[in-house]
């Protein structure tokens, strides 16, 4: 079988994948573009801020053609998540500003006091340890607590900087486990996002991304196929040192032609046909 007939659709991670900073990764808008004629291309990123239509504005400015409709962020699970309960929340958003209007926007309350009933927490830069003691009232109090995701830092032009998974930290220390994680690798927000882009059978899937922990391990948790790229978070020895491998790696996605998913395929294929016969003797 090929590329064309084993995959219903490769699953792009954005940052450290696509590009970094202000610049595409060298070689990637010609193999994106190319391989987007081929086989259908979504976006799935952590990104905990932005919504798809900015991210897909972003993504056009590099060359890339892409839609906002076939991007789905940790911002957007979250918007969805309250979204699709109906009812309109009461918010203690310890998160970005655009996250927080975003809520707004949909008609949640925000409130900066235990009264909530939904805590969102994400990147915040206005984080103070009063809005904590909030925070931590509200959950007592019952509150849902939902993270963007489970990031541990991510990169600045000064270095690195938390990230959301160091704030959910903060709750976690207290105690208070998240009820959702909108971000990968949460079994949950991988599968949302692939249903809203009506895609059957997730295992049909091959996630491409640069973190082992979020981008690899989610394909894992799917039971689909991963490529790692190396110009982003994971280098070759954390492969070496990893307990969830991905099924290949390349030095950056201006490798992922068809022909070298075609050699990953025929691989896959192979090795699977090794477990068979091993299997039997
Ligand atoms: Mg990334």
């Amino acid at each position: 079988m090929t590329p064309t007939e084993i995959y219903e659709a490769i699953i792009f991670d954005l940052d450290g994948t696509l590009f970094r900073g202000s610049k595409a990764i060298p070689g990637a808008v010609d193999a994106l573009n190319a391989l987007r004629d081929q086989i259908p291309c979504r976006f799935l990123s952590n990104n905990g801020e932005r919504r798809a239509a900015s991210l897909a504005r972003r993504l056009q400015d590099f060359g890339f053609v892409a839609h906002a409709e076939e991007i789905v962020t940790s911002a957007e699970l979250v918007l969805g998540l309250l979204g699709d309960r109906g009812e309109k929340r009461r918010i203690l958003a310890l998160a970005s500003d655009d996250l927080t209007e975003a809520l707004a926007a949909d008609g949640h309350r925000i409130v900066d006091d235990p009264s909530a009933d939904t805590i969102v927490v994400g990147v915040d830069r206005q984080l103070t340890r009063e809005r904590m003691v909030q925070g931590l009232r509200a959950a007592l109090a019952g509150a849902m607590l939902i993270g963007t995701n489970e990031d541990p830092t991510y990169p600045a032009g000064d270095g690195l900087r938390p990230a959301a998974g160091a704030y959910v930290g903060f709750f976690r220390g207290m105690g208070i486990e998240p009820v959702h994680l909108c971000g990968k690798p949460d079994e949950w927000a991988v599968r949302t996002a692939l249903a809203q882009w009506g895609i059957r059978d997730p295992s049909r899937c091959l996630f491409v991304g640069d973190n082992l922990r979020t981008d690899i391990e989610a394909a894992a948790r799917v039971g689909a196929d991963s490529v790692l790229v190396l110009s982003g978070v994971s280098t070759g020895e954390d492969v070496r040192m990893a307990a969830v491998k991905p099924t290949a790696v390349v030095p950056s996605v201006a490798d992922l032609t068809l022909p070298a998913l075609a050699a990953i395929t025929e691989s896959r294929v192979a090795n699977l046909a090794r477990a068979t016969e091993g299997g039997q003797a």
